[in-house]
C-alpha cells in the first residue's frame, strides 16, 4: 500500500525500488512530465521495450547501442532512464557528473543476472589467453571484467574487427554468441546465459502461425534460440528489425522479440500488420517483466522528487568505462 509521506517514501526507496506514494488522480502526467523536463533540464531515454505511454513522452527511443550513444552526448543535467538497471548503469558510467534516475531500481534483467561477476571471473581465469567481449546486457561488474562491450547492432562487426586467430570469450548471451559464431565462422567460447523473454518463443506455434499468414515474414532478435532463428526471414537488433519493417515491401510480420517494439513498428508503418510471435505457453511471457516494472506514474514521481537515483562505486565505474569506450570507438570508426 502506498505511503502518504514523501520523506518516508524516499527513505524506503532502496528497499521498495520506487517512490511508493499516491498521485493526485487529476494530474495530467503527460503535461507534468513535459514541465519537469524543461524545469530540470532533464532528458528521457527510453528503450523500445517500455510501455507505449513511456515511449510517447521520451526524448529518445532506441536499443542499447543508440541509448548508450545518446547518453554519451547529452547536455542535459538529468538523465531519466526508462529501461532496466544495467542500461541506467551504462548511462552513469558514461556520465559520472550527471544525475541518472531510474523509475524503478528493481527493473533488472534475467540475462544480466545469469552472469554473476565472481563466477564469471573464475571462468575468465580458466581461459587466460582469451579476450572478453561482453554483450551490453550485463552488470557493471561483468563490464569491468571485459575487454570490449558490444550490442546486438554491432556484435558481428566488433568480432570481425579482431584478428581471426584471436581467442574470444563471449558473454553473457549464449544465443547471440552462437549466432555470431555461425555468421563469422569463429569459435568463441560462450558463457551459458540467456534472456527469459527471447528463449520463450515456440518454433511449433510460429510455424502454425505462418500457415495461417502465408505472406507474413518472420523477423527475430538474435537473442532467440537457433531453432527460432532458423525460421526467420530477417534477423537483427531491435533497431534493425524496426528499420526492416519500414523498408520491406511485406505487409505482415511475425515479430520474435519483446512486444514493446510493436508500438513503434505500428506507428511508423500504420498500414502493415504486426503479429507478436507466440510463447510456448499461454502466458504473456514475451513481455519483459523487468522492463514493464516502469510505469508512467513511477516515471513522473522519479522526475518530480529526483529519486530513485542510480549511484555507483567510482573504481567500478572507471573499470567498466574502458570496454564501453572501446565499443563506441569501434562503432564510430565503422559508421554504426
Ligand atoms: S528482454 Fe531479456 S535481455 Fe531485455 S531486459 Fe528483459 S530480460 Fe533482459
Amino acid at each position: 500500500m502506498a505511503v502518504i509521506n514523501i520523506d518516508e517514501a524516499k527513505k524506503n526507496v532502496q528497499q521498495v525500488g520506487f517512490l511508493d506514494v499516491d498521485i493526485d488522480a487529476r494530474l495530467d502526467l503527460f503535461k507534468e512530465i513535459e514541465r519537469l523536463k524543461k524545469e530540470k533540464n532533464a532528458i528521457i531515454l527510453a528503450h523500445y521495450y517500455q510501455e507505449a505511454d513511456i515511449q510517447d513522452v521520451a526524448d529518445y527511443i532506441g536499443d542499447s547501442l543508440g541509448l548508450a550513444q545518446q547518453a554519451e552526448k547529452t547536455t542535459a543535467d538529468i538523465i531519466v532512464f526508462a529501461g532496466v538497471h544495467f542500461m541506467a548503469e551504462t548511462a552513469k558510467i558514461l556520465n559520472p557528473g550527471k544525475k541518472v534516475l531510474l523509475p524503478d531500481l528493481k527493473a533488472g534483467c534475467s540475462l544480466s543476472d545469469s552472469a554473476p561477476p565472481p563466477l564469471f571471473k573464475k571462468f575468465k581465469d580458466e581461459h587466460p589467453d582469451h579476450l572478453v567481449i561482453s554483450y551490453i546486457n550485463c552488470s557493471a561488474g561483468i563490464k569491468a571484467l571485459s575487454d570490449i562491450i558490444c550490442t546486438s547492432s554491432n556484435a558481428r562487426q566488433i568480432v570481425e574487427s579482431l584478428p581471426e586467430d584471436q581467442k574470444i570469450i563471449f558473454a553473457p548471451d549464449k544465443n547471440l554468441g552462437a549466432y555470431i559464431n555461425k555468421k563469422t565462422g569463429r569459435n568463441m567460447v560462450l558463457w551459458n546465459g540467456a534472456c527469459m523473454v527471447h528463449e520463450i518463443f515456440s518454433r511449433e506455434k510460429i510455424t502454425r502461425l505462418k500457415v495461417r499468414h502465408p505472406n507474413a515474414k518472420v523477423i527475430a532478435h538474435p537473442e532467440c534460440e537457433d531453432v527460432v532463428l532458423q525460421l526467420a526471414d530477417f534477423i537483427g537488433s531491435t533497431t534493425q528489425l524496426l528499420k526492416f519493417t519500414e523498408k520491406d515491401e511485406g505487409k505482415e510480420f511475425i515479430v520474435a522479440t519483446e512486444t514493446g517494439i510493436l508500438h513503434q513498428m505500428q506507428k511508423n508503418s500504420p498500414h502493415k500488420i504486426f503479429i507478436p510471435a507466440p510463447p510456448d505457453n499461454s502466458c504473456a511471457c514475451n513481455d519483459c517483466p523487468h522492463m514493464k516494472l516502469n510505469t508512467l506514474e513511477k516515471l513522473y514521481l522519479c522526475m518530480e522528487y529526483e529519486s530513485p537515483e542510480l549511484t555507483m562505486d567510482e573504481d567500478l565505474r572507471i573499470a567498466a568505462l574502458k570496454p564501453i569506450r572501446r565499443m563506441l570507438e569501434i562503432s564510430a570508426s565503422l559508421g554504426l
